[in-house]
């Protein structure tokens, strides 16, 4: 077990090393190529607009690299120092049992949100704020702030009581009916979260009856689709990012669109937005993403499993309280998700392909094209990221190799 506890501390002290390794390398990479627009672009980009979109995503690596070193050297300090008197702490207000393991995992994820508050403080109101993308008053991000953690409560306290629980009721099976609820927690979220989660944050309004509504709905009734209906976010109120997004699985889905989006984009490219979107649901990766996640948290739960059978704690010197047990094993897994993201994301990246596919067989690879590259334009996205740390950390291809494969054949 000692070896175990080397390995972990290894572990975390690498995976930090790799993450500010890869940062370093996207820095060097935006700045090499800072002077020039790639020539893909030179009709559609001034040099102004290519050097301010090389600012922002260094400003945006830099941050991100001092919070993760940061939140490497907690996750060490913890697990050397701080988890055994933190638990001392807890045990003194509350009595042993399911409570004192929920009470645990409660108390440091609350210091490890309070610890990130202030990454999340400058990124918005310092970072956003200065490239001009940032909408959110202290007092709407107070509140939205106060509604998750609410909803985390809420959601997290049963979970964590119904985990222990089944966990102390049955000794040999408990990981595995611990997974199925979690999965069966997960696919309810998907029709909960649009349902009820999201309005708590934004407003939904079903799409005004305009020409490009008419047009939309055209289109969907010629491809086959049938939806719960088109709405518009207010995205606007928080930030000007753009986005479109499509959720809800059967006949609970709906096409929602951010109305930044919509003031920004041409009716050719937001439909090709809305094509995109439609052949993520035509290629069914909503339904891969919850194989992939069934497949995943598998092999979590079974991690779980084994760390709680063989006395993880007692190998750092705590007691054997099942939430110390959890919380060293969620420390230990943030090296292995970081390990398994360039398999998840290549997934990702594959699956976007194939949607802008499918919007360039429906409208040709022209409207795509320039909503691309109005979007990167104007969320200042990089159009020369570094390869490797786009291997780990890009969910979305780059819009440059979007753009070419649109363009190939
Ligand atoms: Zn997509």
């Amino acid at each position: 077990m000692t070896l175990v506890v080397a390995i972990i501390f290894a572990a975390i002290i690498l995976s930090t090393g790799l993450e500010i390794y890869l940062e370093r390398r996207q820095l060097a990479s935006v700045a090499a190529h800072k002077d020039v627009v790639p020539a893909a672009f030179a009709g559609e980009l001034t040099l102004d607009e290519h050097r301010r979109a090389a600012d922002y995503t260094s400003a945006r690596t830099r941050l991100a690299m001092a919070e993760k070193a940061f939140g490497g050297v907690v996750t060490l300090l913890w697990l050397a120092v701080f988890l055994g008197p933190a638990y001392e702490l807890v045990a003194r207000f509350v009595s042993p049992g399911l409570s004192r393991s929920v009470a645990l995992v409660v108390f440091i994820a609350a210091i490890g949100y309070v610890l990130d508050l202030p990454f999340t403080i400058v990124r918005t109101f310092r970072l956003e704020s200065k490239f001009g993308f940032n909408r959110m008053t202290p007092g709407m991000f107070l509140r939205d702030q106060l509604k998750g953690i609410a909803l985390q409560l809420v959601l997290a306290i049963p979970l964590l009581y119904g985990f222990f629980a089944l966990q102390h009721a049955i000794p040999h099976l408990w990981w595995l009916l611990g997974w199925a609820g979690f999965m069966l927690v997960m696919l309810a979220m998907i029709v909960i979260y649009p349902a009820f989660i999201a309005p708590l944050f934004n407003k939904f309004t079903p799409m005004p009856q305009t020409p490009l509504k008419a047009h939309i709905e055209a289109l969907l009734a010629k491809w086959g689709f049938e939806s719960k209906g088109l709405f518009v976010m207010d995205a606007s109120t928080r930030s000007t990012h753009g986005n479109a997004y499509f959720s809800g699985l059967g006949k609970a889905k709906r096409i929602v669109f951010f109305d930044t989006l919509l003031q920004k984009h041409s009716e050719e490219e937001i439909l090709s937005i809305l094509a995109h979107e439609l052949g993520h649901y035509k290629y069914g990766h909503v339904k891969e993403r919850i194989a992939e996640m069934a497949v995943l948290t598998f092999l979590g739960f079974a991690v779980l499993y084994w760390a709680f059978a063989g006395g993880i704690a007692q190998a750092f010197g705590l007691p054997d309280d099942p939430g110390l047990v959890l919380i060293i094993i969620l420390f230990a897994m943030g090296p292995i998700g970081q390990l398994l993201s360039p398999f998840t994301n290549f997934l990702s990246r594959r699956a976007e392909f194939q949607a802008d596919g499918f919007a360039k067989s429906m409208l040709g690879p022209q409207p795509m094209i320039s909503a691309l590259t109005r979007l990167s334009r104007d969320n200042l996205a990089t159009l020369t990221p570094d390869w490797l740390y786009t291997l780990f950390y890009y969910s979305h291809p780059p819009v440059p190799e979007r753009i070419a494969h649109l363009e190939s054949a």
